[in-house]
């Protein structure tokens, strides 16, 4: 890979301050999923090199917490000026190992940046309470303490920005941070480490681990008792066997899991919004993000003229590769993946959907999917209760706005919902109405390091960014002040 600083690219797991090879010796590769090629071998750690790098964070915490704010704050600082310097070799890895088209990928490094850079400036911020004395003689007063060592695993679809919006804020709190990165995309993870290295992150403050064992990995990170807070992106399944195993030591949890957003266009709506929204939402980094459309709710007066721009827009997407400056949708991770999305599509087309555009794997490989609309759909077909994370949009038809948002609300999801409409009482009706952390009202571009991110019923626990990020790593203390 042709990148202008080459030592972005890193082959070894990050531990202890310390650049290493599994402990087996053993690699595994990573793939570009646009050529099928390996980009690089990377250590294969296991549960051993873990715990090492939880002791080291273990023991690098009591200084770490004891620097200054406006220290650790600088530091942070540095490190958000790093990625920024080094956007354009950032996004070219992630590409390279995720597929997303490189403006995506460039726009995911500033993404991933920011948090840094709020979380710098948060760190100045934790402030407390003095509470007014119950009895003369005594002070009572609430601080706000780092929570310890914090534990860590991220998925794919994101490979930079899950892994800064929870180490931005753990590292700002005082925390000390080990993280896991997606096997698919570790080197995106290990290529921030060398740039907080060069920021002057402590050796042990930050470490990240990777490997193919992600049970084994993700035991100690849930199970020692050295971690007080794990931190989780990823599937539903895996979030809840997680929250399981950190019950054993009562640690403090946050989820970001999967989501089922739709998106709800009335018949009052700006049809040319509502479509640009819809086609951004349901195909950015080819469907695969947990904020996607997922199920696209359409109001039976506009619903014909919906389709039809919305179809015209779909068949003008460029597939290919990502690294090409051309190309408007990248592949998607795996052919596993390929083939899960095709089998929503197949279960649907035998239930009598109608399948108006592509739907098939692309001649460009197994890594690559045609994107699909698909109308005459109903609420028996898979995709309506689960998670497409690819480029179909299936297109359902409801009558009222009571069948609308009670459709947007039957399912066990509650991370994004958007809609659209020009009433501005419906606005308040159906924002309020719509049983998700995160709502967008003729907007889809919705999320910023300054928005509290997250989801409530099970897409998830706790907030991410904004004001509300830091309240996860940190611990309210109430101290009392007596004989005053
Ligand atoms: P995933 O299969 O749950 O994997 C996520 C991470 O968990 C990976 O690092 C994976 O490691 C690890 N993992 C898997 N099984 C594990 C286990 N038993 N113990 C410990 N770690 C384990 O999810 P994904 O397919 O990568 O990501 C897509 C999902 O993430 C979607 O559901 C999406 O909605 C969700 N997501 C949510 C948000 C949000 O903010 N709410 C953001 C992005 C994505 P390996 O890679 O080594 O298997």
């Amino acid at each position: 890979m042709n990148l202008k600083n080459q030592s972005l690219l890193c082959s070894k797991s990050y531990i202890a301050g310390q650049w290493v090879a599994g402990d087996s010796g053993a690699t595994f590769p990573v793939l570009n999923p646009a050529t099928g090629e390996t980009i690089i071998h990377v250590a294969d750690c296991g549960a051993a090199e873990t715990e090492r790098a939880v002791s080291a964070a273990d023991e690098a915490f009591g200084a770490w917490k004891t620097l200054s704010c406006k220290v650790r704050a600088d530091i942070l600082r540095s490190w958000y000026n790093l990625i920024m310097a080094n956007q354009e070799d950032l996004a070219q890895i992630m590409t390279a190992e995720q597929g997303k088209v490189l403006f995506e990928s460039r726009g995911e490094i500033a993404y991933a940046a920011s948090f840094i850079e709020w979380f710098a400036e948060e760190a100045k911020r934790t402030y407390g309470d003095v509470i007014p004395e119950a009895i003369n003689n005594r002070r009572q007063i609430a601080i706000k303490q780092p929570v310890g060592v914090v534990g860590a695993v991220t998925p794919w679809n994101f490979p930079s920005a899950m892994i800064t919006r929870k180490a931005g804020p753990a590292l700002a709190a005082g925390c000390s941070f080990v993280c896991k990165p997606a096997s698919e995309t570790p080197l995106s993870a290990l290529a921030l480490c060398v740039l907080a290295e060069e920021a002057g992150v402590p050796k042990g403050v930050l470490s990240v681990v990777t490997g193919k064992s992600s049970r084994a990995i993700g035991a100690v990170l849930t199970e020692s008792p050295l971690i007080k807070k794990f931190t989780f992106t990823g599937s539903t399944p895996v979030g809840k066997q997680l929250i399981k195993q950190c019950a054993s030591t009562v640690k403090k949890v946050s989820m970001e899991l999967g989501g089922n957003a739709p998106v709800l266009v009335f018949d009052d709506a700006d049809l040319e919004a509502a479509v640009a929204g819809a086609i951004a939402s349901k195909y950015r980094n080819a469907g695969q993000t947990c904020i996607c459309a997922n199920r696209i709710l359409v109001q039976a007066g506009i619903y014909d003229a919906f389709v039809e721009k919305f179809v015209t827009e779909v068949k003008a997407f460029k597939l290919g590769d990502g690294a090409n400056e051309t190309v408007t949708m990248g592949p998607v991770i795996t052919p596993k993946a390929v083939s899960d999305i095709h089998n929503l599509v197949e279960d649907a087309v035998e239930r009598g959907a109608n399948l108006v555009v592509g739907g098939q794997v692309s001649d460009l490989g197994e890594y690559f999917y045609e994107p699909a609309v698909l109308t005459n759909v109903d609420t028996n077909m898979r995709f309506f209760k689960e998670e497409i994370f690819g480029p179909v949009a299936p297109i359902f038809r409801f009558d009222s706005e009571a069948e609308g948002v009670a459709m947007a609300n039957d399912t066990e999801f509650g991370l994004a919902a958007y809609f659209y409409t020009q009433d501005m009482g419906r606005i308040w009706r159906v924002g309020e109405a719509l049983e998700y952390g995160m709502v967008g009202a003729n907007e889809v571009g919705i999320t910023n390091e300054m928005i509290p991110f997250g989801g409530i019923k099970e897409s998830g626990l706790g907030r991410e960014g904004s004001k509300y990020g830091m309240d996860d790593y940190l611990e309210i203390k109430y101290l009392c002040l007596g004989g005053i």
